[in-house]
């Protein structure tokens, strides 16, 4: 049996990226969209904070733009950061008319026509995040779910895992050009894999955070856009400005759970792990400085008292104030034993989210022709080096409604006529190999964490460099040795996103944003700084 789909769109990822771009391109045209693992399972729905715009009377674009072109260290593209902040509140009104049950009021949920609360956070000069209490990801996620779910155009294929691009070069090279065809996909309940021939290919898939020991991303998070779009040929660029969040809850069971910057904003104290605040030493904002600096301090604290974590005392904001403010955060602290109310909370920083990515314009178009990448899985240009807090979400969303409009005013260009080229299969796993991929994982993740983490070297990245090459040579022989499996899928893509990671870190020869490497600590504007492009 033929395992072929043929659709106008394929969207691969169905975080706020794919999900708005479903929504769109799905009021006219047929599009399939796979997700890995369910359709609400992503990066998306762990938003807490909220979405960056500008939607009050005292705040302007100007100050938007400024801030984060402030933030992004001189590498922003203007034009991007213009584009995506004056399509904001169009975005967010759209988010409202599909049901999205943002904030009201001051003090929490009002009635209809009271105003919706904003937030501020770190690096904005205005109050300008509109949020769904601390579950802001997760409303937009279920809205945008419920709408692709009622529309005939759109098919959901869930546990459907893409694991690679189909292009014209590798299918018959046509040499001026590469098309993409569509993707492989393995559904996880068959265990067949599917070949989706489809006009234009979405890659929505995310980012990366899973390449780091510690991480605020849930386990889906392994970069698999990414690797598949460069193992296609597209550029990447930027990979080097992966944000640490600085505070994520230490704990040996919930592994990924975020403590919101606004935590921090409320009162919350950073103390070493014998209960002393340290940050008066690394900023005069002390716990309330930029997440970078928060996040270096706090490294320099472990590595210092060799304490795993240090603890973020949010005992003084008050129990009421907490409950009412942070309700999730209390409820999860509270099933980990930690009563943030009467305990201090240990926190570590950990890879948070990636300025870098796929190359595109601003419409989401990448080097190669009728493949697009919105999300966090695409560089735009937008967050320069180091991400405006909350300026994400916008970007996926924007960028989405950008592609839809690109593709209706422009159409898909035609790709020639190519043969089908389904799957073939190899030979099987053996259980004890796959013991060796999970040995093989953990050890990415610890040099990544070791080597290329918060505070880097000359020596360490090429040590980095040279163990990503041995890894990447042994997976490779396994990979064309051995039957599909998702954790072999999955450790093969970290390790090409290691690697590109570690090339970008290499190639920066200074410190700029969220990159910082201590043989070279200067920023350097002459001449005039440039994004870091792999091809
Ligand atoms: C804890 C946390 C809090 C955050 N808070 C905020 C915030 O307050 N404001 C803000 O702006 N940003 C925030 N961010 C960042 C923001 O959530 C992400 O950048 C954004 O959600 C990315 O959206 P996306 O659609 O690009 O990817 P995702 O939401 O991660 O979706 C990726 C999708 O791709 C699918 N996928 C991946 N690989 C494959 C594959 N091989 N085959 C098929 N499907 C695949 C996944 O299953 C998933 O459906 C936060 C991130 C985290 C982790």
């Amino acid at each position: 049996m033929a395992l072929t789909i043929h659709t106008d769109h394929l969207i691969v990822g169905s975080g706020i990226a794919g999900l708005m771009l479903a929504h769109k391109l799905g009021q006219t045209q047929k599009v399939v969209i796979i997700a890995k693992e369910s359709l609400s399972e992503n990066n998306s729905r762990y938003a807490q904070g909220g979405i960056a715009s500008v939607l009050s009377p005292e705040d302007s674009f100007e100050k938007h733009i400024e801030d984060t072109l402030e933030a992004g260290a001189g590498l922003c593209h203007r034009d991007v950061v213009q584009a995506v902040v004056e399509a904001g509140p169009a975005a967010i009104a759209e988010l409202i008319s599909l049901g999205v049950d943002f904030t009201r009021g001051k003090g929490g949920k009002g009635q209809e026509g009271q105003p919706y609360h904003l937030t501020l956070e770190g690096g904005h000069s205005e109050r300008r995040i509109i949020h769904a209490d601390d579950l802001t990801g997760a409303e937009v996620v279920r809205a945008l779910g419920v709408a692709i779910r009622m529309n005939p155009n759109i098919t959901i294929y869930e546990n459907m895992f893409a694991i690679d691009l189909i292009t014209s070069d590798k299918v018959r090279p046509i040499f001026s050009k590469n098309y993409c065809l569509g993707a492989y996909a393995y559904n996880r309940d068959s265990r067949e894999i599917y070949e989706i021939r489809s006009h234009a290919t979405h890659l929505c898939a995310g980012g990366h955070g899973k390449v780091y020991l510690y991480t605020s991303n849930p386990d889906v998070a392994t970069g698999d856009g990414l690797a598949m779009g460069w193992r296609a040929g597209c550029r990447v660029a930027n990979l080097e400005f992966m944000q640490f969040h600085p505070t994520c809850l230490y704990s040996q069971k919930e592994k990924t759970f975020l403590i919101s910057e606004a935590v921090r904003g409320e009162g919350a104290i950073l103390k070493t792990a014998d209960g002393k605040p340290f940050m008066q030493n690394y900023h005069p904002l002390e716990s309330l400085a930029p997440r970078d600096i928060v996040a270096r301090a706090i490294d320099s604290e472990i590595k210092k008292s060799n304490v795993p974590y240090v603890y973020l005392d949010a005992r003084g904001i008050g129990l009421d104030k907490i409950k009412a403010r942070f309700p999730n955060i209390y409820k999860v602290c509270l099933s980990q034993g930690i009563d943030m109310a009467t305990d201090m909370i240990p926190v570590v920083p950990a890879a948070h989210f990636s300025c870098g990515g796929l190359v595109t314009d601003a419409d989401g178009r990448t080097s190669i022709t009728n493949l697009f990448a919105i999300g966090e899985v695409a560089c735009t240009g937008l967050h320069g080096a180091n991400r405006l807090a909350s300026n994400s979400l916008l970007e996926a969303l924007v960028i989405a409604g950008r592609v839809a409009n690109y593709i209706a005013q422009h159409g898909i260009e035609d790709a020639p006529e190519l043969p089908s080229t389904p799957w073939r299969s190899t030979g099987a796993i053996e259980p004890d190999e796959l013991v060796v991929l999970t040995h093989t994982w953990d050890e990415i993740r610890r040099m990544m964490w070791n080597y290329v983490g918060i505070v880097r070297s000359d020596k360490r990245l090429q040590r980095a460099y040279a163990k990503i090459v041995a890894i990447r040579q042994e997976l490779e022989t396994f990979y064309w040795e051995n039957q599909i499996d998702v954790s072999l899928l999955e450790v093969r893509n970290l390790a090409d996103v290691a690697f590109l990671t570690i090339r970008c870190a290499l190639k920066r020869k200074e410190s700029r944003g969220i990159h910082f490497n201590i043989d070279y600590p200067e920023t350097i504007d002459n001449p005039a700084p440039s994004d870091t492009v792999i091809w």
